[in-house]
């Protein structure tokens, strides 16, 4: 993946190790891949897994269970992984009881390949399994391998109290749903994570405020497709219609949902991701307008600039009605921050189309996005009925122009911060200097600056002096908001 500016699929933080310091007499090493979806279920099983006497350390070799939670999205992440799968085998050699496992994406789509054909994993359990951990743990240590890939219609973790692990203290991610019911041609998401279902927002409000007693600043709702949250007491998305009047009346969508976090957790910044433009409505826009603790940030994937490729990637809106829901949020939120995701060389993908998204670019100037080159997917629409005739020179080619571009308009967007005087939620030390604190704008904009006496957590004004395309560098101006 390439991206430019802000983090959501965090290369850094591929594979990190997460760990709970605490007591517990077995120890999991558990590695996460992917997107935040990935690494907030991660905190999941290691909450599971701590209620069966698990602690977690950052040291496999310490490990007496090895989990590595997985990414399909590209092949390029299934292959590290699968990489990461042959290496680990070495802890065999020194501690023959260790048991691995693959959790997440690729459980479904590789179990049979994994567990018997290479013999790299004792366990295989995949994202809606989780809650049955500890009885196929049970089976792994009894000698057999334990496998658990069912999709589930309901399952949506809301009662499980995420450990946090690795984070700053300061912000951390709630699941709101899981799921996707988009179909996208390219995307392998609805085979691997099954269908769209929502949480019970009480359960997603409890955590938050839970989140702030406990010192957090930030909460990011999380989903594959956010503006699609629908509760209606619990059930896929799809069956919906089939619900009573009564549960269709009261059912609780995702623009009162943001309202109903916002009221809850008033000194606390609040984000979301990932919307969908198609799902979007005005009355989130409104929403996000309207709470000043909501973040003026939105991160709009497009994919393409064409209109004929949005419609074989079945994206569900053409190039210009995302262009007007650009000048919408424009309107409604003036000053919001917005960042997309980009394909490039789809099936069928022609120099106009490219032009197109180049185009598209031009017209929004987004702040920052993540620049992916097509990756054909098992089991997908594309992959059954679409060559995938482009050339990969051709692909690298288009891809470096994209972010060429990119580059140029965050640089852009950045210069128009210098002599502004803007809002920062101090996250942690600057990772080029010890000097300087980095945090966040409410854009998502990263801003470094002489530490002073600010600390993490600190939401304070810093002045922007100056900045690169990727950084607001500025010096503390008051250090209460
Ligand atoms: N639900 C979001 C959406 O589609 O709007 C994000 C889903 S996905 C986890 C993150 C990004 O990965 C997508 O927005 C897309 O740009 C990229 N992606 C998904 N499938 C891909 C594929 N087959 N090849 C290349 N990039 C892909």
């Amino acid at each position: 993946m390439h991206h430019y500016g802000n983090k959501i699929i965090d290369e850094s933080r591929q594979g990190e190790a997460l760990m709970l310091e605490s007591e517990g007499h077995k120890k999991l090493y558990i590695e996460s891949y992917g997107c935040q979806m990935n690494f907030s279920d991660s905190e999941i099983v290691a909450s599971i897994l701590a209620g069966e006497g698990y602690s977690t350390t950052k040291n496999p070799e310490d490990a007496d269970l090895v989990l590595l939670n997985t990414c399909s999205i590209r092949e390029k992440a299934e292959q590290t992984v699968r990489n990461r799968l042959s290496h680990l085998q070495y802890l065999k050699k020194t501690k023959p009881d260790v048991k691995i496992g693959v959790l997440g994406c690729m459980a479904e789509r590789i179990k049979d390949k994994l567990l018997d054909e290479e013999k790299l994993v004792d366990l295989v359990v995949g994202p809606d399994a989780y809650r049955d951990l500890p009885e196929l743990l049970k089976e792994v240590n009894d000698g057999r391998k334990a496998v658990n890939v069912i999709l589930s219609k309901e399952e949506t973790y809301g009662d499980i109290n995420p450990v946090r692990l690795g984070g700053n203290g300061i912000s951390a991610f709630i699941s709101i749903m899981r799921g996707c019911d988009n179909m996208c041609t390219f995307c392998v998401v609805p085979f691997t994570r099954g269908r769209e279902r929502s949480r019970n927002p009480q359960s997603i409000i409890e955590e938050a405020v839970q989140l702030q007693d406990a010192g957090y600043k930030e909460i990011t709702l999380l989903g594959q497709n956010v503006d699609s949250y629908l509760w209606y007491g619990g059930g896929l998305k799809k069956d919906f219609a089939k619900a009573s009047e009564i549960a269709r009346a009261s059912a609780v969508r995702f623009a009162e949902l943001l309202r109903r976090v916002a009221e809850a957790v008033p000194g606390m910044r609040i984000r979301f991701s990932t919307s969908n433009p198609q799902d979007m409505t005005a009355d989130v826009l409104h929403t996000i307008a309207e709470y000043p603790n909501i973040c003026k940030y939105i991160h709009l994937p497009v994919q393409s600039g064409s209109s004929r490729i949005l419609k074989a990637m079945n994206r569900g809106h053409t190039r210009e009605q995302y262009m007007e829901l650009i000048e919408k949020i424009r309107s409604i939120i003036p000053d919001c921050g917005l960042s997309h995701d980009m394909i490039a060389g789809f099936p069928g993908e022609t120099e106009e189309d490219h032009q197109d998204t180049l185009s598209l670019m031009e017209f929004v100037k987004y702040d920052f996005g993540y620049m992916f080159k097509y990756s054909e997917r098992p089991g997908t629409y594309a992959a059954r009925h679409l060559r995938d005739d482009v050339p990969d020179e051709v692909k690298t080619r288009r891809l470096n122009e994209i972010i060429d571009l990119q580059q140029k308009h965050s640089l852009f967007r950045n210069q128009q911060y210098i002599g502004k005087t803007v809002e920062v939620l101090v996250e942690g030390t600057s990772r080029k200097s010890e000097d300087h604190w980095f945090g966040r704008t409410t854009q998502n904009t990263v801003v470094v600056f002489p530490k002073e006496q600010a600390k993490p957590g600190d939401r304070v004004w810093v002045t922007v002096e100056y900045c690169t395309s990727a950084t607001l560098l500025g010096k503390l101006a008051s250090l209460s908001c």
